[in-house]
């Protein structure tokens, strides 16, 4: 392949990568709040022997659970605030997602910067001047 054709291959996919890069860069860049974590519904007894769980009718809670510092936590959620929290915490793995996203495009950017930067550089210029006395 011609250093020019390498060079044009090479701007293309850079091209694309930027395109791909700036999607995900819209997602990180919302302004809506995130919350870490996943919404269970949570089936229980409570216990008491005349409740109608003890028959199998468990009493369903909701809980949000997150991994804090390494540990996993739990937090119970009242229902009406349901709908809010599934919200927020879609709007966390949408941003977690094109973060990764985000981070997986700029290893490959910096690789085929790497890779522009080898094919337009002249090899052994200095010899070159050298032999045509043009540089001291
Ligand atoms: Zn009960």
């Amino acid at each position: 392949m011609s250093a020019l054709s390498q060079v044009s291959r090479i701007r293309q996919r850079i091209g694309q990568l930027a395109r791909q890069r700036r999607e995900a860069e819209r997602v990180l860049l919302e302004r809506s709040a995130l919350v870490k974590g996943t919404l269970l519904e949570v089936q229980r007894t409570c216990g008491n022997p005349g409740c109608k769980c003890a028959r199998g009718q468990k009493h369903s809670c909701w809980q949000l659970s997150a991994s804090v510092e390494g540990k996993t936590r739990t937090w119970n959620v009242p229902r009406r605030y349901i709908a809010k929290v599934k919200e927020l915490t879609g709007n966390y793995r949408r941003f977690r997602r094109a973060r990764a996203v985000w981070v997986r495009l700029n290893a490959e950017m910096r690789e085929r910067i790497n890779e522009m930067e080898a094919a337009r550089t002249v090899p052994d210029f200095r010899d070159e001047c050298r032999r045509q006395k043009r540089c001291s």
